[in-house]
């Protein structure tokens, strides 16, 4: 367990600047009040300045001091940043060394730490810990018990990380070869994105002679003046920013579908902040030359104003008149496509690992199938792969054409059959070397998503900005909304203020109207925060914002937005606090476990109770205690949550007054975007 620094303030009832000038005072190393503290950290703070707010004067103890009186080791880390379970923390010397692979089981360590399981099992039931020998136990409590034992654990990378080092790893660039473009049609609705691809894949179907039906398998390819280009074959840049928020970034090339006769229009604008934000280049058709309406000089007038200066006019836009009606334009348009994927220099490793992306996949009544776009090395039947939390083994390949292929080469498109399970759209996949390990990565996976629930990813927040600055980042990315045009304006010029040499200010999209659904994937995509300004968030957009965690901030007064981005500079911005109520546990009796404190046997009268979460005890209708749910159990078991309805045992850390009749309420905290 690990709490914020904001959030120990909240408890301690001091503001958290406060906090921090103490926490730096004991020497703590924290950047800001979003700084994470262990739990080890946390208590002796607590103890530390409860003592001292008593006894309301006291110099400031070293936290050596505050180590020497609990006559403990150092806590595991004084502050960490992430996971309190990172490997490289400083080992003590002297000591024995042993390496560990987690996961791990109470039987493995101790036989690993040449204790009796049944020394073992004691020994965490003292510390309010009730596993039995096949359970898992987690790294923090396996480093803890190693440094009570005199033991240096080190940490061996999971299978997991195994692979995942395995495809970091560049390729030789003697083994790269040139690879076909992946390319995606963007642009207005109703501008000819569906028709263009459509016909560049009928004028270019490669095995006519097969006479295979075209199948949706999420892309194409085609071969045109003997080089292959994959097309995607769901245009739009919704589409093209999911992926990318799944972390895919699959597109070398952007085609931006721009209809003569209508010219730039606001999604046509969308689409090219979104292939901007992804740093992806664009290749514009101006589509429907048919049309006796068309007017390219118009659309090149308009090109030029959005900084996608034509070629013939000096620029370095490639802009082509196409109709996708008559097929004029089209043969010029894939050839300028093979100038820019020659001008990028696209190679990748036929022989190396084999890793991709999923395009899409469903469940058929063959069996799941996956849509795979492969991004490195050559996969083959027989290959095991894991993709998301699923794996399996190539049983059979088809290309777009629906014909049975036994492998496929980077940037092909294939479907797949084998896996057992349907991974979602923008997972990645890999080559795994056996069955075993797949299975194994896929099943921890399975668990992990299971226990993660459904909280959204942490993305960047101006809360955050402080701590990111501190660790070198210097760009904070924004995607801007406003009422009209004059006070985008304004509020672009108040964003000027703020001295670049504290931050670098990016704004990568900016539009007129309500924050959209696309305005939160796009800020998901790029690691951006949205400003709004005197607009509203239609209710998909604000549900989209809460499952990919974006921070959305709603502005009225223009210069409330450089207060927060001021503040938010200083790590001096805090999160907007609620308490959501969890459940009540009514105590029934209690029983002394050694050293484990008093452990209240309860029933759980409303909600549920869960280990972890803050609690206040409640004895006739007054509070008489504030903590945390430190050990939960049913029978002999620890778990996570307790539903209503049933009996548990409750311990609270740091509390030993707990009394029959007592009532237990279990509540957590959910920062809330402001204003929003
Ligand atoms: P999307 O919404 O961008 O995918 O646009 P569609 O491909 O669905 O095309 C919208 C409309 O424009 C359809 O009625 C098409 O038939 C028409 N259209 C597309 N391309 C052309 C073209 O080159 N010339 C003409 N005259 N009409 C076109």
């Amino acid at each position: 367990m690990s709490i914020r620094v904001h959030q120990l303030a909240k408890e301690l009832n001091i503001p958290s600047a406060e906090l921090l000038a103490k926490l730096r005072a004991l020497k703590v190393d924290v950047k800001s009040h979003m700084s994470v503290l262990n739990d080890e950290v946390a208590r002796l703070i607590k103890e530390e300045l409860t003592a001292k707010i008593r006894k309301a004067a006291a110099p400031p103890k070293s936290k050596e001091a505050v180590r020497a009186k609990r006559g403990k080791e150092a806590p595991a880390a004084t502050a960490v940043l992430d996971k309190e379970t990172k490997a490289a923390e400083p080992a003590i010397k002297g000591r024995k060394k042993i390496q560990i692979k987690f996961p791990f089981n109470l039987k493995e360590l101790a036989v690993r730490l040449s204790i009796k399981p049944s020394e073992l099992i004691q020994n965490l039931i003292s510390e309010g810990i009730f596993v039995n020998i096949n359970q898992l136990i987690s790294q923090e409590t396996v480093k803890r018990i190693g440094d009570q034992l005199g033991y240096n654990i080190e940490r061996l990378p999971t299978e997991e990380e195994k692979v995942l080092e395995i495809h970091s790893q560049p390729s030789a660039i003697a083994k790269l070869q040139p690879r076909p473009p992946i390319v995606t049609l963007m642009g207005h609705v109703d501008h000819g994105k569906t028709s263009l691809l459509d016909a560049i894949r009928k004028s270019n179907i490669v095995d006519r002679e097969t006479g295979g039906i075209t199948q949706h398998i999420g892309a194409y390819e085609i071969k045109f003046q003997d080089k292959w280009v994959t097309f995607l074959d769901t245009p739009g840049h919704e589409a093209f920013t999911a992926m990318r928020a799944r972390g895919a970034n699959i597109t070398d090339i952007v085609v931006l579908v721009v209809a003569a006769d209508d010219g730039i229009m606001p999604q046509t604008i969308e689409a090219v902040d979104h292939a901007a934000a992804a740093k992806v280049p664009i290749v514009v058709a101006m589509n429907k030359i048919d049309k006796p309406q068309a007017n390219i000089d118009k659309v090149k007038r308009q090109l030029k104003e959005l900084n996608l200066i034509p070629e013939d006019w000096g620029g370095k836009t490639i802009a082509v008149g196409v109709s996708a009606k008559t097929g004029k334009g089209i043969d010029e348009l894939l050839e300028m496509i093979l100038l820019e994927s020659e001008m990028l220099e696209l190679k990748a490793d036929p022989t190396g690992p084999v890793r991709g992306v999923v395009l899409e996949s469903r469940i058929s009544k063959g069996g799941p199938r996956a849509s795979l776009l492969i991004q490195s090395g050559t996969l083959k039947m027989g290959d095991v792969i894991l993709a998301g939390e699923f794996w399996g083994k190539v049983k059979a390949m088809f290309n777009y054409r629906g014909k049975q292929i036994t492998k496929a080469e980077p940037a092909t498109p294939v479907e797949v059959l084998g896996l057992l399970g349907a991974p979602e759209a923008g997972e990645k996949f890999y080559a795994v070397g056996s069955e075993s390990t797949a299975k194994e990565i896929a099943e921890k996976r399975q668990l992990s998503l299971k226990e993660k629930g459904l909280q959204p990813p942490r993305k960047a927040s101006l809360e955050d900005l402080h701590q990111k600055i501190t660790q070198g980042e210097q760009e904070l990315r924004i995607v801007l909304k406003a009422d009209v045009q004059g006070s985008l304006g304004a509020v672009k010029s108040v964003l000027a203020k703020i001295p670049s040499q504290e931050i670098k200010l990016t704004i990568l999209h900016e539009g007129i109207g309500d924050v959209t659904e696309s305005d939160v994937m796009l800020a998901s995509a790029s690691d951006a925060v949205v400003f709004g300004f005197h607009v509203g968030i239609d209710s998909r957009a604000a549900a989209r914002a809460k499952v990919e965690g974006i921070d959305v901030r709603i502005y009225r007064i223009i210069y409330e937005i450089y207060e927060e981005i001021k503040k938010a500079l200083e790590g001096m911005l805090e999160p907007k606090l609620q308490e959501v109520f969890l459940g009540r546990a009514e105590v029934r009796q209690v029983f002394k476990v050694s050293k484990a404190g008093m452990i209240g046997g309860s029933f759980v009268v409303k909600g549920k109770i869960v280990r972890n979460a803050p609690c206040r005890v409640l004895r006739a209708n007054e509070v008489v205690h504030k903590g945390r749910i430190s050990s939960l159990k049913r029978f002999k078991d620890d778990v996570r949550e307790v539903e209503e309805g049933f009996e548990c045992g409750i311990g609270i850390d740091n509390f030993s007054g707990i009394q029959a009749g007592d009532l237990i309420e279990v509540y957590e905290i959910e920062e809330i975007a402001r204003k929003l």
